[in-house]
């Protein structure tokens, strides 16, 4: 395409070569000359602009942006690679599951040729359908799903049938003195419900005397306020969550914030340990070298450290509790038997190894 143009200037070059100009022709070179060079210029001027604000902002990427951060992981973390990254995969796609980004997850399971079974999807998958409905203000999904699962609902102390059944009342409530009568044979809804959340439903009954008048200008107000949809969806989603054996919030974005807190302290200690040349201070795989302190969020269950080896038990390393009741780890255990027999190192009752139990906390 460009190819035809030049070569035709040129063949017109040469064809006015040695051609005086006319002097409006030379005046509209000059004028046009002129105008590129500003032009040039202006353009150079803007590049410089845009190239210190662009390098700043490397700079800014650089001072913040530490290289070092391999050296805080172990290699052994990525040993055996490819079980690794599987494991990696699917905390991704269960977070995405988690989120409700359900073709993002199918897709990302098809490229890294992810096996996940149904039994894996199907909580997430209602999940998030029941919820979807729920953002819609229509609660059917949910309340079928409360009312079939109603017993278990009850061991967890959780009020949600209880709460879905109060909104549905609000929304008839909402519709005006036309929906009394439906409304007050809804009302027998609650009755299941009469020990546990009699105030409530004292307040719901007494908010139909003002039914003629509108609730929206009664002291009943604050009944149709829009927040108990939000909280309805946080319940549902606590409750449920619950109940099937998931986490609220996803463990990858659990995971990601918490190394966001650790990561600088952890560079810090490796940057001492370095200084002091004291390499082989952080040995162990599954413990870190210091205690990080990641708020009351993030406490999820108890642990326990042997007082005798000052280490963290863990599922291969566990507590075990000796017949006096004293509780050691099992290495320490291990330990401390000599001639077949175990002496407690703070009451020293002598016992049998095989008496000391596992404990679970
Ligand atoms: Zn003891």
């Amino acid at each position: 395409m460009t190819a035809a143009p030049e070569a035709g200037a040129r063949a017109a070059g040469r064809g006015l070569q040695g051609t005086p100009l006319s002097a409006t022709l030379s005046l509209m070179m000059s004028q046009c000359c002129r105008k590129i060079k500003d032009t040039v210029q202006k353009l150079a001027s803007d590049h410089k602009d845009i190239h210190s604000s662009v390098s700043r902002v490397g700079k800014a990427i650089d001072r913040n942006f530490d290289s070092e951060i391999c050296g805080i992981v172990s290699d052994a973390v990525w040993d055996a690679r490819e079980q690794q990254q599987q494991i990696l995969q699917m905390a991704i796609v269960e977070h995405l599951y988690q989120q409700g980004m359900l073709s993002v997850a199918e897709e990302l399971c098809q490229e890294s040729t992810l096996n996940v079974d149904l039994d894996f999807k199907q909580p997430f998958l209602e999940l998030n359908r029941i919820l979807e409905a729920l953002h819609e203000q229509d609660l059917g999904p949910a309340l079928e799903w409360a009312v079939s699962h109603r017993q278990r609902l009850l061991e967890l102390n959780s009020s949600l049938e209880f709460k879905l059944h109060r909104l549905h009342f609000i929304r008839l409530l909402a519709g005006g003195p036309e929906k009394q009568l439906e409304a007050l044979s809804y009302a027998r809804h609650f009755q299941p419900f009469a020990r546990l959340h009699q105030r409530e439903i004292q307040v719901m009954m007494g908010s139909l005397v003002y039914l003629r008048l509108g609730l929206e200008k009664s002291p009943y107000c604050h009944l149709l306020d829009n927040s108990h949809w939000a909280e309805i969806c946080e319940t549902f989603t606590r409750d449920a969550c619950s109940l099937l054996g998931l986490s609220v919030e996803s463990p990858l974005s659990v995971s990601f914030a918490s190394g966001c807190v650790a990561l600088p302290v952890l560079m810090n200690i490796k940057a001492v340990v370095d200084q002091r040349q004291c390499t082989g201070v952080w040995s162990h795989k599954d413990e870190l070298p210091i205690e990080i302190e990641l708020g009351m969020k993030c406490w999820y269950h108890s642990v326990f450290a042997c007082p005798i080896l000052r280490q963290q038990t863990s599922d291969s390393n566990p507590p075990i509790k000796l017949i006096c009741g004293h509780v050691i780890s099992r290495d320490a255990l291990n330990k401390l038997i000599n001639g077949g027999k175990l002496k407690c190192p703070y009451c020293p009752m002598e016992q049998n190894p095989a008496d000391g139990k596992r404990i679970i906390f």
